[in-house]
């Protein structure tokens, strides 16, 4: 039983990466206003989240790392959430199959901070009180230590950290109004920094540049009947990145989507010479119903209903405003 957790756990969590995605979006859905992380050997050493969120109850410490057990399944918004994503409550839970897992964490009306430790989704003693902020900070060491497979499929160490600094520039630029800070162990500077109370514009500057962030328009787009908004801020065609950027966040989940790019990059293949690149930073807000529900969780890969009618609808958004540029 413990080999067959540990292989689902190793889908769900592919990479170091895939990890902090998740932990990130946890410190999110705990109303953080500043994360930091902190990593060693590109995550696969330590990879530390610290936020100043909610924190995590003693009681709900025996529970948090027990798959579908999650807290987020009381409301309706979070069945929609399901709905969306398939089963959620899974991510700790596959973190402490594959990885040493530790919480340290305070809520505002505990006496104190507790730690607990887990092994294969259980807790390895009970929690302990300790000296700690409010907040949680979860530290994950030695991942697929008991997993060779896994381990032998990382990249090389530097690929694995830019791996994880995309992660937290993308949810930096998607989450403004929350300070991100990026580190690795030992190191004074950071190697990302975004203020708490900035803006979208600020932190694309912070983090790709002022050439980057000056060239910027907005777009949006919306529709009724598709149940469809979008916003963003893409790159005019004034500007020609040596790489390509595209943020895409669906409900807020960081996604990709393979129909979109291809859509967007014959529109840019208009205005744009040949290998140069738009930046582009779209936020779209679907019905959680029209999202298709064979997709699972951990797959970045989304498909919705009504895809080409929505597609259509940010090709023109984006055209429009390139068009704009031009006059
Ligand atoms: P899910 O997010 O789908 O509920 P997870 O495995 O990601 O499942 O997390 C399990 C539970 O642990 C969450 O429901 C939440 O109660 C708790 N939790 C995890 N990380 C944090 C955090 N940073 N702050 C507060 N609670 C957290
Ligand atoms: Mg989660």
């Amino acid at each position: 039983e413990t080999t067959v957790n540990r292989i689902a756990a190793g889908e769900v969590i592919q990479r170091p990466a895939s990890a902090l995605k998740e932990m990130i979006e946890n410190s999110l859905d705990a109303h953080a206003s500043t994360i930091q992380i902190t990593v060693k050997s590109g995550g696969m050493k330590l990879l530390q989240i610290q936020d100043n969120g909610t924190g995590i109850r003693k009681e709900d410490l025996e529970i948090v790392c027990e798959r579908f057990t999650t807290s987020k399944l009381e409301k309706f918004e979070d069945l929609a959430t399901i709905v969306t994503y398939g089963f959620r409550g899974e991510a700790l839970a596959s973190v402490s199959h594959v990885a040493h897992l530790s919480i340290v964490t305070k809520t505002v009306d505990g006496q104190c901070a507790y730690r607990a430790s887990y092994v294969d989704s259980k807790l390895k003693a009970p929690p302990k009180p300790c000296a700690g902020n409010q907040g949680t900070q979860i530290t994950v060491e030695d991942l697929f230590y008991n997993m060779s497979t896994r381990r032998r499929a990382l990249k090389s160490v530097s690929e694995e950290h830019n791996k994880i600094a995309h992660i937290v520039e993308h949810y930096a630029v998607h989450n403004a109004h929350v300070g991100f800070t990026l580190k690795k162990q030992g190191e004074s500077l950071a190697d990302i920094r975004t203020p708490p109370n900035s803006t979208v514009v600020d932190n694309i500057r912070i983090i790709y540049g002022n050439n980057i962030a000056k060239e910027l328009v907005e777009v949006d787009a919306s529709d009724e009947t598709l149940k469809m908004k979008m916003k963003g801020y893409i790159s005019n065609v004034n500007y020609s990145a040596k790489k390509y950027n595209m943020l895409l966040f669906i409900n807020h989940r960081l996604v990709e989507s393979a129909a979109l790019k291809k859509v967007l990059d014959q529109v840019y293949s208009v205005y744009i010479p040949k290998n140069s690149h738009p930046f582009l930073y779209l936020s779209l807000e679907l019905d959680p119903r029209n999202m298709d529900v064979n997709v699972h969780p951990t797959k970045r890969e989304v498909h919705f209903l009504h895809e080409d009618l929505v597609l259509d609808k940010i090709k023109m958004a984006v055209e429009s405003k390139l068009l704009g540029c031009n006059t």
